[in-house]
């Protein structure tokens, strides 16, 4: 069957469940929205829906409640920026499968929005039963059937406030959960992404599947046996392969160099050779920092010095990229025609070690004036991308960490299954 897509799809007199992505944060005392580039990011989808004449249910998650309701993690706090955004009033039913969303959606009139309260608020929607210590295996198994049953009673309840489903949440589409998943089971035929999320997928797609060469990917972060498995898909695509943050020392010691005390994985030296030698069989240019800011202390306040990436030296360790490998790594990006970059290249929430991530997202603007096209992913990078107002320089940033870093792997998201097929 041909997929529906959101723009060949008319709403009219019909009612949307839209999944949207409201994990956004709020102010720990007035519960105010802090940022709501989430908020903002799922309008163009609520305003087609709403100006082809249909209504909108919204539901989305909130933090990680576990199940119990908290005041912290209502969604109503959210109403106040969604209203003015949107230009008009939002309901909001306190109870996303209860008695109120049932009442409010069935008498919901075109181009009104309801708003559910936070999902998460049931552990159904996750599906993980919350087990007491001690269970025995057996007793494992029945609670998670019972949480089997439970959770198609729950999506059926969602499913029955509207007429078809919209998936709009992508930093989500990776969770195989009621109201990302499991829901769009009850609307074949009207179930379709968002523009977000088409937007997501047509720039990772490009990327994965039509880049413009040179194609460089940036990889940094804590840790190497979080990325491995994007860095072995990458080899299959890339250019250039820059490495940063702190999963540049497994790499340096492997290759016999002294790294102090920065973080390393003892057990990952093999593989890190490995990826070197692969990257080598296939012609892909790895680029590992030169030089380093380092930290007597992992600490905010530490002491400081630059040295080169393998004389770190004894009770000191690489927090950041030096001013040599700043220049190394940025003449790289500026000659590239394609941009991957997931992952800080040092300890970025630190002011005295953020200058090596802050100038990568600048020589990425840079490169994307002069025609590349760029990626980048995982909150960390785009909190430096955002700290450095460039996001608009950057061809698209994307609202899922994880949920890239998977797609990208290669896996099956299954919010992406369900609807694609
Ligand atoms: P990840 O979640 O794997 O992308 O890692 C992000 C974290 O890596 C950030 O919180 C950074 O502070 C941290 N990080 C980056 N560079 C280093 C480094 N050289 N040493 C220790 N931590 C680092």
């Amino acid at each position: 069957m041909h997929m529906v897509t959101i723009d060949n799809f008319n709403f009219k007199g019909l009612r949307a469940i839209v999944r949207v992505d409201f994990n956004v944060p709020l102010d720990k005392k007035t519960f105010e929205v802090t940022d709501d580039t989430r908020i903002r990011g799922a309008l163009p989808t609520i305003n087609k829906i709403l100006n082809d004449g249909g209504s909108c249910i919204l539901m989305s998650h909130l933090g990680r409640p576990d199940g119990v309701p908290q005041e912290k993690y209502s969604l109503k706090h959210v109403i106040p920026v969604l209203s003015k955004h949107l230009g008009r009033e939002v309901k909001f039913a306190d109870d996303c499968v209860g008695e109120s969303a049932r009442l409010l959606a069935a008498s919901l009139k075109p181009g009104e929005v309801l708003l559910l309260e936070n999902v998460r608020f049931y552990l159904e929607e996750e599906g993980k039963p919350k087990l007491p210590e001690g269970v025995s295996e057996e007793e494992k198994k029945a609670a998670k059937e019972e949480m089997k049953k439970r959770q198609k009673e729950f999506t059926a309840k969602l499913a029955s406030l509207a007429d078809c489903y919209v998936n709009d949440a992508f930093g989500t589409a990776h969770r195989a959960h009621a109201s990302t998943t499991l829901i769009a089971a009850h609307f074949p035929g009207k179930s379709m992404f968002g523009y977000l999320i088409e937007a997501e997928l047509k720039a990772m797609d490009k990327v994965l599947h039509a880049p413009d060469h040179p194609f460089t990917a940036i990889m940094g972060g804590a840790k190497v046996s979080d990325k491995i498995m994007v860095i072995e898909r990458m080899l299959e695509k890339v250019d250039n392969l820059i490495i940063g943050g702190g999963m540049t020392y497994t790499f340096i010691k492997a290759q016999g160099g002294k790294i102090g005390k920065s973080l390393c994985e003892e057990d990952k030296l093999d593989l890190a050779l490995q990826i070197l030698e692969k990257a080598k069989a296939k012609g892909v240019k790895v680029y590992l920092p030169v030089d380093a800011v380092n930290g007597d202390a992992f600490d905010a306040n530490a002491n400081t010095s630059v040295s080169k990436v393998n004389e770190t030296p004894d009770g000191w360790m690489g927090l950041d990229i030096g001013p040599e490998t700043i220049a190394l790594f940025s003449e790289v990006i500026k000659n590239s025609k394609t941009i991957l970059w997931n992952g800080p290249m040092g300890v970025f929430e630190f002011e005295k070690f953020a200058a090596g991530t802050s100038a990568i997202a600048k020589a990425i603007a840079e490169a994307t004036a002069a025609g590349a096209f760029s990626l980048v992913g995982g909150g960390d990078s785009v909190a430096a991308v955002n700290k450095n107002k460039l996001a608009d320089k950057i061809s698209y940033v994307s609202t899922g960490g994880g949920a890239m870093l998977e797609y990208i792997e290669g896996k099956e998201l299954p919010g992406i299954k369900a609807i694609r097929g």
